[in-house]
């Protein structure tokens, strides 16, 4: 059996542009080896927004480099468009996989309609490095629908295959690294036991509710950090729950992060800024 090695979390939020109200509940900058192959899991809301005639509130125009960034919706919906001329809008039940690779200026954004409407808005984004030889190539979209998604039933809850696979089922999202990725329901006094591959990274997250992990309590936005050996992990839920389960083989390689660049060494985090200053990361299409 797997145990809990630490448990992580931060209830003191900061706001990503003036839309996403945000917890990182865990960053490669305090430790990089032992999150990886994810870099941070920013927790945006559960908020409650009022209708907003003016324009829709969000985050402006920005670069990434070196990763990939998957933004999955509960409530509201968010709108983006970037420099490789993508764009469209994520809404509830759905996944934005996002692969910066080499590098995208994007900006994100509550879309018209939900603004203009308000109410609830919660979402998650995960950041998941490429390794080394991957991290300079082309950037891509994967728009995963809600259909796209199976979702597994089992005695006490269900879980939605995002990523890898989950007793069998596997889930549409394509990745560099081995990961698995699953969006959890967990019933209330629902008992289940999680067979989870030996030698990854696990983390597991609650997003709301209570979850004994492994015989440790953890309640809402906080995420516990499994040990790599062991082959499964036991959850209680003490009441209805929602659980993001992450594991990913571990890249054994430098980390080197600043704001919205991770690579491997300082050198080419300098080249990455001046990419960016001199336009070779492209532009927002008006
Ligand atoms: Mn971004």
């Amino acid at each position: 059996m797997k145990n809990v090695v630490e448990v992580l979390g931060n209830n003191q939020g900061h706001w990503v542009g003036d839309g996403f109200p945000v917890r990182s509940l865990f960053s490669y900058h305090r430790h990089a080896q032992e999150v990886s192959p994810f870099l941070l899991l920013d927790y945006a809301g559960p908020r409650n927004f009022e209708p907003n005639d003016a324009a829709p509130r969000g985050v402006g125009s920005h670069p990434h480099r070196g990763f990939e960034t998957v933004t999955i919706v509960y409530d509201g919906e968010v709108s983006h468009a970037d420099s490789a001329g993508g764009g469209g809008t994520i809404g509830r039940g759905e996944v934005q996989w996002m692969t910066a690779g080499a590098g995208v200026v994007h900006e994100e954004f509550h879309s018209r309609g939900f603004s203009k409407a308000g109410g609830p808005f919660r979402m998650v984004q995960l950041w998941v490095n490429l390794p080394a030889k991957d991290k300079l190539s082309s950037p891509a979209y994967q728009a995963i629908t809600a259909q796209s998604i199976p979702e597994v039933a089992f005695a006490g809850g269900s879980a939605r295959v995002i990523a890898g696979s989950f007793r069998g089922t596997q889930g549409p999202a394509r990745t560099f690294t081995p990961v698995n990725l699953w969006d959890m329901t967990l019933e209330a006094d629902a008992d289940v036991t999680l067979d989870l591959p030996s030698g990854h990274t696990v983390l597991v997250a609650v997003l709301s509710g209570h979850v004994t992990i492994a015989g440790e309590g953890l309640g809402d936005a906080q995420v516990a950090r499994l040990s790599l050996d062991g082959a499964s992990v036991a959850l209680h839920a003490d009441g209805e729950a929602k659980v993001l389960v992450l594991t990913g083989e571990p890249i054994d390689e430098p980390v080197v992060g600043h704001g919205p660049f991770v690579m491997n060494s300082e050198a080419e985090i300098h080249q990455a800024i001046d990419d960016f200053n001199a336009g070779r990361f492209g532009a927002i299409a008006a």
